[in-house]
């Protein structure tokens, strides 16, 4: 008679595959961005960024990318009036 007795799997069935929803990616704050072209929230972990005086900015398309990059002054450091 064999007894296994009390196995313990060190792998769990779940970690055999890949988890998509699980959240402990959710741990780490995502910050989102804004493109300052239009407004729009955008996800810097997959937008298109530039960089203008030593800070990144988020876009929400190429497009909006490419106007600032043309003339990035007229979208930053122009606060309210
Ligand atoms: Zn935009």
């Amino acid at each position: 008679m064999t007894s296994v007795g009390r196995l313990t799997p060190r792998f769990s069935p779940a970690a055999t595959g890949y988890t998509e929803e699980h959240p402990t990616k959710g741990m780490i704050m995502t910050e989102l961005a804004q493109c300052p072209v239009c407004g729009m929230t955008v996800d810097p972990q997959t937008a298109p960024s530039a960089t203008y005086d030593a800070q990144t900015y988020y876009f929400c398309s190429d497009g909006c990318r490419d106007q600032f990059v043309a003339d990035p002054a007229s979208y930053v450091g122009n606060t309210g009036s």
